[in-house]
């Protein structure tokens, strides 16, 4: 990563790694949680519940949420995540606007952009990026600290590296939440403020264990 964003004339600091630890065995966890680490990702409410609301460092850790959230899991999300990365449809922003409201708290708000308007991925496309960004602050009170994508498996990422990344300047929106194990250097060249990386940090994840539809390769 510091490579990366030095090739690409960056400060190295400007890029946060985000751990994503779903369906890792707990003592790879644990290793991590010895390094300094802190940041960690995860797809799906229930599994992240188990592996974290337990942890006795909770207070030290920030935990985002990378995979699709529905909105009757939203109660849940709210008192376990730090950062939600997929608010991607009206149902949902209303869901968490109304949470927030009683809750008094936010929950930092990244919005997921299909760029590659895949049918079975999540995600606003990108023709209707601009009016949802401006439905959530306008008629939901969420403010939107950042835009997230995964880019089609079979393509090259650089292109919906660029489009994830003008949608966000028009939108006065500078974090970008994009880059994962095989393409985070390209992310990193392309602005990404943050990357998700999961098994080139800890190695492969359980076999069998495949990761929800909509929430990006396993
Ligand atoms: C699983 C997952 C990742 C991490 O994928 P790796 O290829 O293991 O780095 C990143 N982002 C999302 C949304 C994921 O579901």
């Amino acid at each position: 990563m510091a490579l990366a964003a030095k090739a690409a004339g960056r400060d190295p600091a400007s890029v946060q790694l985000v751990a994503v630890s779903k369906q890792q065995p707990q003592d790879r966890i644990l290793a991590m949680l010895a390094t300094d680490q802190r940041v960690f990702g995860e797809n799906r409410v229930q599994e992240a519940e188990s592996r974290w609301a337990g942890q006795p460092r909770r207070s030290e850790l920030e935990l985002r949420l990378i995979g699709p959230l529905q909105t009757n899991k939203v109660r849940e999300a709210l008192a376990l995540f730090d950062v939600i990365e997929t608010l991607d449809r009206p149902k949902l922003a209303e869901a968490l606007a109304s949470e927030v409201q009683k809750r008094g708290r936010s929950p930092r708000l990244y919005i997921q952009i299909n760029t590659g308007e895949e049918p079975q991925k999540a995600g606003v496309v990108p023709a209707g990026s601009d009016d949802f960004i401006q439905a959530c602050r306008r008629d939901w009170g969420l403010a939107i600290e950042g835009l997230m994508c995964i880019p089609p498996e079979a393509e090259p990422p650089g292109l919906h590296f660029a489009l994830l990344a003008r949608i966000a300047a028009r939108n006065g929106i500078t974090a970008l939440s994009m880059g994962m194990s095989g393409d985070f250097e390209t992310a990193i060249r392309f602005g990404a403020t943050s990357v998700r990386v999961g098994s080139a940090l800890f190695g492969g994840r359980a076999p069998g264990q495949a990761a929800l539809s909509g929430s990006g390769p396993t």
